[in-house]
């Protein structure tokens, strides 16, 4: 099976700084991102969970704010012109989500309503 991503995982990946939920939630993404730099893989935009949620503390049952990461989701989808399900390399993805959302100005527009939004805004204007 391929890698699975959500969409919105693109735009924490470019902010990731060593924070999260847990722990084992930054050791996972440090070596998920570590594998998309090395590597470059194809993956897939999932509809749900991923390769990251799969280490999350709030997502034990299920996602504690599933539709809140939904709509997440489907706003970097609309900016990106892709689809769920669609597969592509990282690179032509992070492309993407640099020149349509964030050097797009529409940062705020995905991610606005996140606790971490501050943390990351402070990081994408810093560039
Ligand atoms: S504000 Fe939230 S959803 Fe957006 S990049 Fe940061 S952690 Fe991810």
């Amino acid at each position: 099976m391929s890698l699975m991503l959500r969409p919105h995982h693109g735009l924490c990946i470019h902010n990731f700084v060593g924070k999260g939920y847990s722990e084992a939630f930054t050791a996972n993404m440090k070596t998920v991102i570590a594998h998309l730099a090395q590597q470059d893989p194809l993956f897939t935009l999932a509809k749900g969970e991923d390769v990251l949620c799969a280490a999350c503390p709030h997502n034990k049952t299920e996602c504690e704010s599933a539709a809140k990461v939904r709509k997440f989701d489907s706003e970097v989808l609309r900016l990106c012109g892709l689809q769920p399900g669609d597969t592509l390399k990282w690179s032509e993805f992070a492309a993407l989500v640099d020149s349509r959302i964030l050097a797009a100005g529409e940062f705020s527009t995905v991610c606005a309503s996140c606790e971490w939004y501050q943390t990351c805004q402070a990081i994408v204007n810093h560039e």
